[in-house]
């Protein structure tokens, strides 16, 4: 019987027979016959010595187990000398696999994307050990390592718990926005060894504030330029005045500083985004405690500089740092020491915070693959291994685009 449709993985071949058996489609297939080289003496023949019957696993057909039954043809050499026996070239299996070549890839495709290894399993008819090591083998080849580092790179922790390290140090692009690396850990000699062999074309590097990382960037790229991420340094501000809130509420009575814990979001909203009520509260807080009134103007003094800061952009560094003194004046003035603190911390590294402007580069969407993961780690067990994590996070991304799913 000759099918007039063909099934994924399946052009080109012959299926000589199908039928269900035991609710599992079989397909009798076969190849044409063709001159083939000798492997030997590459003389050509079309002389067959034999065929051998393989029982082979492929997709799922119409929600069924397909099995495919491959006569494999062998062919025998015609060189009298030789009379080497080969098997024929095929694209449908490889060698020593039971698994169709189609099998493989659409398992690798769905293992890519599916937040968890049973789902897959189930959907294979195979078991949940036998995907996870399949997830090892084949889509280990799938991904694309980079080895040469882009001019521009972003340096960011990772909270990853995978390998028994609660933080991992990603590496990723900050300009087309995906991960490149996973590194096992978030240690300065790690990230050394890593930037020593891959980043010798990196001229830019946004990171967070953090010296161990700041230290292996400098031991170990020479002088590239430094750009400090936005949502880091702004996050010193923030911490100054959570701080100040926390201290300043130890004197209010216990209904005031309880609810004043609930209501804390109201001193880090944009004020003019505050609705009647929350303005309500704010006030009743900041009358409390001069103390508190005054960092809080702070933040919002800080605040009124990033978007200026913003908006002036590469052209207007000159005002940036020129408000940005006027902004440390004010902290002076105030007395506030845990802002005192903070703007010390943004005098060590002036240079990077203005390079954020300069190069409006950041690290934001680091957030959002973080995110990306805890849905991975909800979902999925076996990923607590450092190097399947690291697999399939970084092929998660570069798969992001492929969709194809089979069912
Ligand atoms: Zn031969």
């Amino acid at each position: 019987m000759y099918s007039n449709i063909t099934l994924p993985g399946l052009e080109g071949v012959i299926v000589t027979k199908s039928y269900q058996k035991e609710g599992v489609y079989h397909l009798h297939v076969e190849l044409e016959r063709q001159p083939h080289s000798c492997p030997d003496c590459h003389q050509m023949t079309q002389k067959v010595h034999d065929y051998r019957m393989q029982k082979i696993q492929h997709t799922q057909a119409f929600g069924r187990d397909t099995h495919l039954f491959y006569r494999k043809r062998r062919y025998i050499c015609e060189e009298a000398t030789c009379q080497k026996r080969f098997y024929e070239d095929n694209t449908l299996v490889a060698r020593y696999q039971r698994q169709s070549v189609e099998f493989n890839q659409a398992l690798s495709i769905e293992l890519i994307h599916a937040k968890n290894f049973k789902d897959v399993a189930d959907r294979f008819g195979t078991s949940p050990t036998t995907v996870m090591r399949r997830f090892d083998t084949i889509c280990a080849s799938k991904l694309n390592e980079t080895k040469e580092l882009p001019k521009v790179i972003a340096i960011d922790e990772y909270k990853g718990d995978a390998g028994g390290e609660k933080y991992q140090t990603i590496i990723a692009d900050p300009i087309r926005r995906k991960p490149i690396e996973i590194l096992k850990d978030r240690k300065k000699e790690t990230l050394k060894d890593y930037l020593r062999q891959h980043g010798q074309g990196v001229e830019v590097v946004v990171m967070d504030m953090s010296p161990s990382f700041k230290a292996a960037v400098d031991q170990s790229l020479g002088r590239p330029i430094i750009v400090a991420d936005r949502f880091h340094f702004c996050r010193y501000i923030y911490w100054a005045l959570e701080q100040v809130r926390r201290h300043v509420q130890h004197s209010f009575d216990a209904y005031d500083r309880k609810k004043c814990k609930r209501m804390r979001h109201v001193f880090y909203k944009h004020q003019e985004k505050l609705t009647d009520k929350q303005h309500w509260y704010l006030e009743h807080y900041l009358h409390k405690s001069d103390y508190l009134e005054r960092a809080y103007q702070l933040k919002e003094g800080y605040r009124k500089w990033f978007e200026i800061a913003k908006a002036c952009g590469q052209e207007g560094l000159g005002e940036i740092k020129d408000t940005l003194y006027r902004f440390y004046d004010l902290v002076k003035a105030s007395g506030v020491v845990e802002f005192e603190r903070a703007i010390s911390t943004f005098q060590n590294w002036q240079k990077e915070i203005l390079n954020s402007f300069a190069f409006d580069l950041h690290n934001g969407y680091v957030e959002g693959i973080n995110n990306q993961t805890k849905v991975i780690k909800r979902n999925a067990f076996g990923f607590g291994r450092f190097d399947r994590f690291r697999l399939k996070v970084l092929l998660h991304h570069q798969y992001k685009d492929v969709k194809i799913r089979i069912a």
